[in-house]
C-alpha cells in the first residue's frame, strides 16, 4: 500500500478496502492475559491528497476487536471506528528517534521519506492509537470480588465487604442492618 508522493494529486484520491484479521497478526505483542484479537474484516476509506510536499492523509478505519476487560477479565467485543486527519512532510533529517513516532501529539504532523506515503504503517499506527489503554467489557463493570474472586456482574456472594465498603455507601449499610 505504497503511494508514490507524485502521483498524489490535490483534489486527491480516495483509496477504499478490505484487508482480514490476518493482516493485522503480529500488530500487538502477544501478552496471554490481554491478548487482542481482531475478529472481522478490517474496512477503510482514506483520502490522500498534496499540496507541494506536503501530504494529507484523513479518512476512517472501522474495525472489531476482542480483548479481555481490565477489571472482570471477560472477553469482549469491541468496535473501533478512527477518524484522522493528518498531514505528512518530508523526513528533514535521518535518524528521528523511534519513540517520536509513537508519541499522540505528534499524530497529526507524520513524517515520510521524500518520495513514498506508506498507508499500511499509517492504518496501523491508528489502530494502535485507537486501543483502549484500560479496556472494559461495559462502562459500570463491577469486576471480580476480591475475597471469592466471583465474577460480580454474573453472581452475587455474601462475602464480608467490610474492609472494602466504600465511605459513602456506609450510611447505607448501617440502615440495613436496623
Ligand atoms: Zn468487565
Ligand atoms: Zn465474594
Amino acid at each position: 500500500m505504497n503511494y508514490r508522493v507524485e502521483d498524489i494529486t490535490k483534489e486527491g484520491i480516495l483509496v477504499e478496502g478490505e484487508r482480514d484479521v490476518h493482516w493485522l497478526k503480529g500488530l500487538f505483542p502477544d501478552k496471554k492475559s490481554s491478548e487482542s484479537k481482531f475478529i472481522a474484516p478490517l474496512s477503510y476509506a482514506i483520502h490522500l491528497s498534496r499540496s507541494d510536499s506536503l501530504v494529507f492523509v484523513s479518512g476512517r478505519i472501522s474495525l472489531k476487536v476482542e480483548l479481555s476487560c481490565s477489571r472482570c477479565l471477560e472477553r469482549f467485543i469491541l468496535s473501533l471506528n478512527p477518524d484522522f486527519d493528518i498531514s505528512l512532510s518530508p523526513a528533514q533529517f535521518q535518524n528521528l528517534p523511534a519513540e517520536m513516532e509513537l508519541q499522540k501529539e505528534d499524530l497529526d504532523k507524520e513524517f515520510y521519506d521524500g518520495e513514498v506515503i506508506d498507508l499500511e504503517a499509517i492504518i496501523q499506527h491508528q489502530i494502535i492509537f485507537a486501543m483502549p489503554f484500560y479496556p472494559l467489557c461495559r462502562e459500570n463493570c463491577k469486576g471480580l470480588c476480591p475475597h471469592c474472586g466471583i465474577n460480580k456482574n454474573q453472581e452475587t456472594c455474601q462475602c464480608s465487604d467490610k474492609e472494602f465498603v466504600d465511605p459513602r455507601l456506609s450510611g447505607l449499610k448501617n440502615f440495613f442492618k436496623k
